[in-house]
């Protein structure tokens, strides 16, 4: 029987720690954490501390609760194994799988997902999955593995190929009648170790960083998509030579600020007007999924979730890490990153 939606969409937040500048401008923190009830609440910017009855603000604040909450103490290893490594394990089953990583810049997204390659305790959700799938695959026994790695980025409703030599290329999204959406022309690269994935990750984050230069784009505002495709057949008299597909994504979204406020204009209001609507499409997806009353699911009003179609929903395992910071100054952002996240939850 096919899982409920209810389990196949988990909903995380979590808050970085007040930063240096936040610190030397004694920014107040207005975010709170109960880790234990995976609980979130935020205080409007200027109440007290410790959210006093008779503050005039008190009223305004608002509590959330996840299907998990990390506050700026919890560490990388936490956070995948809360977050990740059950999707993961359903990859090598044969399963489809994503993980997302949303808000507003700066918030961690990226450190969440990729986190520090230099030292291991900091590494984030790409790389430990690495360690994971190819540990996995060493582990195991009467079992063929082939696992491929593709790297793309979608940047104003384009789909670009971070593995190409030629940044500037855009690709098309096709539909085949047997498998589905694909991205035609993109590289997937077989990969056969821990470091031959790494070294197609710096490969594709290379390009990335040297065509949004040549571009004039900047990263925070394309949607990165790293994925990983494991194959595995069964070996011996017992095989029926069925081949299981298992295929991971990791996304690293696109700011989720609103540019009203930067004042953008011309080029950068039509790439934000782009973004808040990739967003808005993934948010739709993704509620009309934990919504079992809803019959369509409009995967086809952005690129990222039809790129994505095959991978959200039905017998495959979604988390979205709603990231956010904790300082007054962007209580707006932070409050419409957790509406944005408790409209991802089950109700
Ligand atoms: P984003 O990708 O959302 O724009 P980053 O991941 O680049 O944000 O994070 C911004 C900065 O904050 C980076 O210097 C990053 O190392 C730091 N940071 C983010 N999250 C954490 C965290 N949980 N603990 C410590 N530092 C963090
Ligand atoms: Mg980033």
């Amino acid at each position: 029987m096919a899982p409920a939606p209810s389990e196949c969409v988990r909903v995380v937040v979590r808050c970085r720690p007040l930063n240096e500048r936040e610190t030397a401008e004694g920014r107040q923190r207005i975010v709170e954490i109960d880790v234990a009830a995976a609980s979130v609440a935020l205080r409007p910017p200027g109440g007290a501390p410790g959210g006093n009855g008779a503050d005039a603000g008190a009223h305004q604040q608002r509590a959330f609760t996840f299907d998990a909450a990390f506050d700026w103490a919890s560490t990388q290893a936490e956070v995948y194994e809360n977050a990740a490594a059950a999707i993961v394990n359903s990859v090598l089953q044969g399963y489809n799988g994503t993980v997302f990583a949303y808000g507003q810049t700066g918030t961690g997204k990226t450190h969440t997902m990729e986190g520090a390659a230099a030292d291991a305790g900091a590494a984030g959700i790409i790389p430990r999955a690495f360690d994971h799938i190819f540990g996995a695959i060493e582990g195991s026994e009467g079992k063929q593995y082939l696992v491929r790695a593709s790297f793309l980025e979608i940047y104003n409703e384009e789909v670009r190929d971070l593995l190409s030599k030629s940044p500037k290329e855009r690709l098309e999204l096709k539909e085949h009648k047997d498998t589905g959406v694909y991205v035609k022309g993109l590289n997937a690269f077989v990969v056969k170790s821990v470091a031959e994935i790494r070294a197609v990750l710096e490969v594709g984050k290379k390009n990335r960083s040297v065509g949004a230069t040549l571009m004039n784009q900047d990263s925070s505002r394309s949607h990165s998509v790293f994925t990983i495709t494991v194959e595995c057949i069964e070996q011996g008299p017992a095989s029926d030579g069925h081949i299981r597909v298992g295929k991971l994504n990791l996304v690293d979204l696109a700011g989720s600020e609103r540019q009203a406020k930067t004042g953008a204009t011309g080029d950068r209001l039509k790439e934000a007007t782009k973004i808040n609507l990739s967003l808005s499409a993934l948010g739709n997806v993704i509620s009309a999924l934990v919504d079992s009353r809803s019959g369509h699911i409009p995967y086809r009003d952005s690129k990222l979730t039809r790129l994505l179609q095959d991978s959200l929903g039905g017998n495959t395992k979604t988390v979205m890490v709603a990231n956010i910071g904790p300082a007054d100054w962007s209580h707006d952002e932070t409050l419409s990153t957790l509406r944005y996240a408790n409209r991802a939850k089950n109700i």
